[in-house]
């Protein structure tokens, strides 16, 4: 969905990295807690939350991983090492993120298990919530639903960019979660990272990370660095001749996308989607709605038992609500592909009497 965006912003964005750069696995910092963090990535990643106002990053521990999902594996890992009872409880509410469950018991880890529904569980304090705010699949705001003062909590907050969801302030969470994936499109840079406040816990997600893929790609981080920087100068130094501006760029996009959506939707009867008051957004100053990167879909009509297969009968293709901790009445559609196959998309979702 981006695609265009950076297509014309054009060499600004590109990375050249000559064969002799960047070659060796050595420190690429002072830093003795995340060693392999370019500071180049750091400084933008600071400087990014800094002006979107949506991360406090004063006095926190940035640690990079490959993608978000790697800092998943490293803050279970963490959190759960300096526990004292085994294995630790991840829960988060339903419909949560379809793949921790996955993630969670991908390694089968005598350290923490997956324990469903946050909504459901009964256990005692020794738990960890994963809040995913704004959330993946229905576009919610998020926070923590058991109890503050016990547990452990993590704060998913790969799309709590401008582009989705009015900014309401800097977060202030121990350990927040962003993904390169959601904030710029690059996906396959495979960069994600953490503001964490608590430094044992900083030092054992960066150990993680160095047991499990001996740092990150510097390459990546020195392309992230450059991305993430082209978007902040195109709001600290807008260019005189009227350069789009990427959040600018992506909340327009996603308002025509969930426009049209609505509008399809709405003339076929047999759907409905999550409705959104606008909040006052503190970056774009003004009032804005919300624009989930994801259609959380429910088929209303009693008899389509199985929303998926309904829409892949129509050759589109959906997520299962079973996936995500509820029933197959509802579906996860993504409303971040190309131009081209979102209107496909709708003019398949059109077609339909
Ligand atoms: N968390 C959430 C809520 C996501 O939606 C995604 C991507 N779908 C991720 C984490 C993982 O992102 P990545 O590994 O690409 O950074």
């Amino acid at each position: 969905m981006f695609e265009p965006f950076w297509k014309e912003v054009g060499d600004d964005a590109t990375v050249k990295i000559s064969g002799w750069e960047k070659m060796s696995y050595t420190s690429s910092c002072d830093d003795d807690i995340c060693w392999f963090l370019e500071p180049a990535f750091a400084n933008e990643v600071a400087r990014l939350h800094r002006i979107v106002n949506n991360a406090a990053t004063d006095g926190r521990y940035i640690i990079v991983g490959v993608g978000s999902t790697q800092m998943i594996h490293a803050t279970l890992h963490a959190l759960a090492s300096i526990e004292l009872r085994h294995p630790v409880n991840v829960v988060s509410a339903a419909p949560y993120y379809s793949m921790y469950p996955g993630i969670v018991d991908l390694m089968k880890s005598g350290l923490y298990h997956w324990a469903g529904d946050a909504a459901a569980f009964r256990g005692d304090d020794n738990f960890i919530e994963l809040v995913c705010s704004p959330n993946n699949p229905d576009g919610t705001i998020r926070h923590a639903m058991l109890g503050k003062e016990a547990g452990k909590r993590v704060h998913d907050m790969a799309y709590y960019w401008p582009q989705y969801s009015p900014m309401q302030g800097p977060a202030d969470h121990d350990i927040m979660l962003f993904t390169l994936s959601k904030a710029t499109g690059h996906a396959g840079t495979r960069i994600g990272w953490a503001l964490v406040k608590n430094k044992e816990v900083a030092r054992e997600m960066a150990k993680f990370i160095t047991l499990n893929t001996i740092g990150v790609s510097k390459d990546s981080q020195v392309r992230a660095a450059i991305i993430l920087k082209v978007i902040s100068d195109g709001y600290e130094f807008p260019k005189p001749s009227g350069a789009p501006q990427f959040f600018h760029f992506g909340q327009h996009k996603l308002a025509d996308r969930w426009r049209r959506l609505r509008r399809a939707v709405q003339e076929s009867g047999q759907f409905s989607l999550p409705r959104f008051s606008p909040e006052f957004c503190e970056f774009f100053k003004e009032y804005a709605e919300t624009y989930p990167g994801f259609a959380w879909l429910r088929c209303e009509d009693q008899k389509i038992n199985d929303c998926e297969d309904f829409f892949k009968r129509i050759n589109v293709l959906t997520r299962s609500g079973k996936h995500f901790g509820v029933g197959q009445e509802y579906v996860r559609i993504s409303m971040l592909d190309t131009d081209a196959n979102f209107d496909v998309f709708i003019k398949r979702i059109s077609s339909l009497d």
